[in-house]
């Protein structure tokens, strides 16, 4: 998709840190990273949010897919946080569904 940031990304039109690849997802570090450990996993389609079912199974691969991630980040045992935003009031600004992968450090509860 044309003027997406991550698709630039995934086109390599834009760099980026590169934490894991596969088939279907990209796997890359924050640029602006909230703990230790800070890492974006999209899929190489665009997709803009979660309500669509066609997309089922690259949703559920983006899922499982952060388990591989926090092994490859050595924070699997210690324990992580994965969000996603979505829209104005989450804060979202890119529009390329995407999964936050947090940890590396303590985190503050959020309730
Ligand atoms: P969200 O607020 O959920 O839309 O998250 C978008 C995230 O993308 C933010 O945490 C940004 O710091 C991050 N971000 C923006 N541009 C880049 C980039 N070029 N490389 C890596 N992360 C980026
Ligand atoms: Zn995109």
């Amino acid at each position: 998709m044309k003027d997406c940031l991550f698709c630039k990304i995934i086109e390599g039109k834009l760099p980026c840190c590169k934490v894991y690849e596969n088939e279907n997802i990209l796997a890359f570090k924050d640029i602006n990273p909230v703990a230790k450990e800070h890492v974006l996993i999209i899929p190489k389609i665009h997709i803009e949010n979660t309500a669509q079912r066609k997309y089922l199974n690259i949703l559920g691969e983006l899922l499982l897919s952060t388990n591989t991630i926090a092994q490859k980040l050595n924070i699997f045992d210690s324990g992580y946080r994965i969000i996603n935003n979505k829209g104005k009031n989450a804060g979202q600004i890119v529009d390329h569904i995407h999964l936050h992968l947090i940890g590396g450090e303590p985190l503050k509860p959020i309730n």
